[in-house]
């Protein structure tokens, strides 16, 4: 099983509520685990247009092949009814793979890692909450990037979530 790192954002409905159902989405899916998850963030747009997005970030397990996870994503985002009418085009749901074990790759169609990953805090502060000392060859330890995203305004919502670990393990009543 590879772990992976999937970004989640959107600017364009309800977002919590999309993004939340999109999570639901993704842990449907039998080739996959999440393991972690971030809480929500809202931001404003980066290189991009429209009001505040919504992000967060999941780190999974998975027996897809990267590309088998990339078609994942992109089938989640078309039920969502995300549109691209031009580039950075306000959107129901984006989802970006930031990250996929073992996998190093400059693919127009998939590059990995995702290639703007150090440079926006609505990745780098939902990433480095749930993984706080993750580091890439390619860049280092992510944490060293957040002096230069600082200016980036970004606040992290109120947020409920539960340990992966607290699956209880289920056991029939006694008779
Ligand atoms: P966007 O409009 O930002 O969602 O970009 C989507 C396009 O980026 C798709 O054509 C993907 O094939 C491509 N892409 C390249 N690298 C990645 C990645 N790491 N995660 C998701 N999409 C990617």
């Amino acid at each position: 099983m590879a772990k992976a790192f999937i970004g989640f954002g959107g600017n364009v409905g309800d977002t919590r509520q999309i993004i939340t159902d999109a999570m639901v989405c993704l842990a449907l899916r039998s080739q996959l685990r999440i393991i972690h998850k971030s809480c929500l963030y809202q931001s404003a747009p980066v290189e991009a247009t429209g009001g505040d997005y919504i992000n967060s970030v999941v780190q999974i397990e998975t027996d897809l092949t990267p590309y088998g996870l990339l078609h994942v994503c992109q089938t989640i985002e078309q039920q969502f009814g995300r549109e691209r009418p031009y580039e950075n085009a306000p959107r129901t749901l984006d989802l970006d793979i930031l990250y996929f074990e073992g996998v190093a790759q400059g693919d127009t169609e998939l590059t990995l890692p995702h290639p703007r990953i150090t440079e926006r805090s609505f990745v780098l502060l939902p990433l480095l909450e749930i993984a706080p000392d993750f580091f890439l060859p390619e860049f280092g330890a992510l944490k060293s990037y957040l002096p230069q995203v600082a200016h980036q305004r970004i606040e992290k919502l109120t947020c409920r979530n539960c340990a992966s670990d607290e699956k209880a393990e289920y056991r029939p009543p006694a008779h």
